[in-house]
């Protein structure tokens, strides 16, 4: 019996793509068609974008029900975000869909609501060689990735990163600058489960790696297969009967 095809909403700001030259070289479409264009070559998912400037930034109840996980990749414009879209998406989550987190999505409101930390950290913009260390080799997100994703150039991200300690690390960065960084995370809230992957600055091709797509394919394998529960808190008003043991 064939598998059911995961379904994944890419999100994208979509804003750096329409107002700077450099990004629109580097992803003429946006980025989430390229985080798309990885996950249908992947195969075994149902793939729609959703972008910030749609109405209810592309997130309609329809389309969060229809959804297994979503990729976030916001930066520019995270305060544009509507609070209650972000605290729809947050129930879900907590209900069981996955969801992962990219790059300067560290500081979207999505991630900061779900960690309860301020998600802050230190960067630099000097086109740093980065190693992306796998130190999880046994787990599904690694899964047929290496040991190592070297990206000949980066932005740096670098700790202390402000997140809650993560229920497993399964990535690590090196910098070239002398930087490390906590570069891939895994939460568990709630039903759900949140993947949080540090490279994907918008003027490098880092989304058309064929490691990073491995890596994101896999994250929405493993988060987008979870189980749903419902978000209750109900009264049981009668007791259950208790059984009394036989004498
Ligand atoms: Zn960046």
């Amino acid at each position: 019996m064939a598998t059911k095809p995961v379904r994944v909403t890419v999100w994208n700001e979509f804003r750096h793509e329409k107002s700077h030259d450099y990004v629109r070289k580097v992803y003429p479409k946006g980025i989430h068609e390229a985080i798309a264009e990885g996950l249908r070559q992947a195969g075994g998912f149902k793939v729609r974008t959703a972008t910030l400037d749609e109405p209810e930034h592309g997130l309609t109840d329809a389309v969060l029900k229809d959804t297994d996980v979503i990729t976030w990749w916001g930066h520019m414009a995270h305060g544009d975000v509507r609070d209650e879209i972000v605290a729809k998406v947050a129930r879900r989550v907590r209900e069981g869909m996955g969801l992962i987190v990219l790059h300067s999505g560290h500081y979207s409101k999505i991630f900061r609501t779900l960690m309860g930390t301020t998600c802050s950290l230190k960067w630099r913009e000097a086109d740093e060689r980065e190693l992306v260390w796998n130190v999880a080799p046994g787990h599904p997100i690694t899964e047929g990735v290496g040991e190592c994703i070297d990206l000949e150039k980066q932005e740096m991200y670098g700790e202390p990163f402000r997140i809650p300690e993560p229920d497993q690390q399964i990535f690590i960065s090196w910098f070239e600058g002398g930087n490390v960084f906590r570069s891939g995370c895994c939460y568990n809230r709630g039903a759900g489960r949140v993947f949080y992957f540090s490279p994907g600055h918008e003027s490098y091709p880092i989304f058309k790696n064929l490691q990073i797509r491995r890596v994101i394919a896999n994250a929405c394998r493993w988060a987008g297969t979870g189980v749903n529960v419902p978000d209750e808190c109900p009264n049981e008003v009668k007791p259950r009967a208790v059984v009394k043991p036989k004498k």
